[in-house]
């Protein structure tokens, strides 16, 4: 762990997950993610076509 590793915790920093409408309702931590267990599961709906982890901030976006 170094200070340089840490970044800021918010939702702007956080890459845009693609999530293809066959794969709804998305889960975070997505089971690929390194830090899969970050967090208890959650299930997003991306009922606007799009949602943000409301655990660790990632966001989530409805490909096509
Ligand atoms: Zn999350």
């Amino acid at each position: 762990m170094t200070a340089a590793s840490e970044q800021t915790n918010t939702a702007a920093s956080k890459p845009v997950l693609k999530v293809s409408k066959e794969a709804l309702p998305a889960c975070c931590p997505p089971k690929e993610q390194e830090h899969w267990n970050q967090h208890p599961r959650v299930y997003l709906e991306l009922s606007d076509g799009k949602a943000s982890c409301p655990y660790c901030g990632n966001r989530f976006e409805l490909a096509g």
